[in-house]
């Protein structure tokens, strides 16, 4: 709770309240050289109750002279916290020359503000230690030689380009690059340095001190991502497991893609394995242990076949049923209260399918002659129409609903029905109708032409008619 006494006045605050930050400070970033990352210096101070502000404003104060905490990330001048008369807070600069493009508010180009955070890092304790464990580990494993830190690396290819990796050697794969990232090391730098070590055909390795997958930044994501889920982690634990068995380990966090229902999830696992073992990529720049890419992609396809698979079952099952009622359906007699449950969820389904069926099965005579002619076609009998033979349904289609004969006669194909057919054309009177609707259709003529609303439902009974029967219907139209 916050009471202002009025204007100008002085204000009290209650301790247990959040801390207030000022809303435009000079200083938005700083670097915390307890763990080597970067704060932003207004979520910082809004993440602590007023109190505890209070008191670790003491603390930082105290600390400036031997061991400072913090500094400006732009210029690496130390800096501490201070408020305001309103008791908001911000960070101010040890010394204020005007040097510091924060204070002066110059505008700076990212590039140069990148260059600046990364120099200040460069300084950093944690930065230091995960360095020396590097090289602690390296040294143990006779395998690697070159060892040097802080060294400058000059590019093979042109003197002039350059770069000062924290650690560099020589190990049995080829020249190694070890970067140090803490989680605040920015995807310019990443691809930029990337770039380099591919061109030297070398390997760049970035290694980190802790890794915490609940807590990732997104600079650390970048890296993430970019070295197939896996990140390596050097760090007390790791170097004497290097030391103990002369052989550089480092630890591997990575993700574990694990398949949950249709769904991918992961997992996170982390193993200390040999550096040697790790799989090295040096045109993508990447080294890890486990391959997630590689199984998520299996795992991907696998629940896309199985969906798929499904997913035809399931119109299978629409279409067998559609036609399991209509072939055991009495012809123009009224639903019984079963039917019509039975009609109304087959509505449904077809409905899902954004294809309409009409309220009753002989609702529309079209709908019903199309059906009796897929169903006698799909049985090798009449369905629907007391007829004796297959060819008699084809007749009656031809006579009394040209508008189906297109899909008729290619329901005939689809389940093979031409032989019984001809078998029981004994006049041959079918065959040359066959042929003469045929040229019809190839001519583009109007007589046959299919009916538009039919073609889905047809299409969707026959596998492959939809599109037979829209082209026969642009090519008339045409
Ligand atoms: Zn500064």
């Amino acid at each position: 709770m916050t009471i202002d006494r009025g204007p100008g006045s002085n204000v009290t605050f209650d301790p247990l309240a959040t801390a207030l930050a000022v809303d435009d400070p000079a200083i938005s970033e700083l670097l915390d050289f307890d763990t080597g990352e970067f704060l932003d210096a207004r979520a910082w101070i809004g993440g602590q109750r007023y109190e505890e502000l209070i008191a670790e404003r003491v603390n930082v104060r105290e600390r400036l002279a031997k061991n400072p905490r913090f500094r400006c990330s732009l210029c690496s001048v130390l800096s501490y916290l201070v408020s305001n008369q309103h008791k908001r807070f911000f960070f101010r600069h040890m010394t204020e020359d005007g040097s510091c493009p924060a204070e002066t508010r110059s505008p700076l180009s990212r590039e140069e503000i990148l260059a600046r955070k990364y120099d200040g890092i460069g300084e950093s304790e944690p930065h230091k230690r995960i360095k020396r464990m590097i090289v602690r580990s390296l040294e143990a494993d006779p395998s690697y030689s070159g060892i040097l830190a802080e060294r400058q690396w000059r590019s093979s290819q042109d003197p002039r380009s350059r770069r000062q990796p924290d650690v560099q050697a020589t190990g049995p794969s080829g020249r190694i690059a070890f970067e140090v990232q803490l989680s605040t090391t920015f995807l310019d730098v990443v691809a930029g340095r990337r770039s380099f070590y591919r061109e030297e055909g070398a390997l760049l390795a970035w290694v980190m001190g802790g890794f915490d997958p609940e807590y990732r930044r997104l600079t650390t994501d970048d890296l993430l991502f970019s070295n197939n889920s896996n990140i390596l982690v050097v760090d007390d634990e790791t170097a004497s497991i290097s030391e103990l068995q002369r052989k550089f380990h480092v630890r591997c966090h990575f993700r574990r893609p694990v398949r949950d229902g249709d769904q991918l999830v992961d997992r996170w696992e982390a193993s200390v394995v040999p550096f040697g073992s790790l799989a090295c990529e040096l045109d993508m720049q990447r080294c890890w242990h486990f391959d997630y890419e590689g199984q998520a992609a299996a795992i991907r396809a696998a629940i896309e076949q199985e969906l798929h698979k499904r997913e035809a079952a399931a119109t299978d099952k629409v279409r067998n049923d559609l036609f399991s009622f209509w072939v055991t359906r009495l012809p123009h007699t009224q639903l019984d209260e079963e039917g019509v449950r039975a009609w109304a969820s087959l509505r449904q389904a077809f409905f899902a399918r954004e294809i309409a069926l009409p309220a009753l099965p002989d609702d529309s005579s079209s709908f019903v002659a199309l059906m009796n002619g897929l169903a006698s076609a799909r049985e090798g009998r009449p369905v629907g129409w007391s007829f004796q033979h297959l060819v008699q349904v084809a007749h009656r289609i031809a006579d009394g609903y040209p508008e189906h004969v297109a899909a008729f006669g290619h329901a005939i194909r689809h389940f093979a029905r031409q032989k019984t057919i001809e078998t029981q054309d004994h006049t041959g009177k079918w065959k040359r109708r066959a042929e003469g609707i045929g040229r019809s259709l190839r001519a583009g003529e109007p007589d046959f032409a299919p009916e538009p609303n039919s073609i889905d439902l047809a299409g969707f009974l026959i596998p492959g008619l939809k599109e037979k029967l829209a082209a026969l219907v642009l090519k008339i139209a045409l």
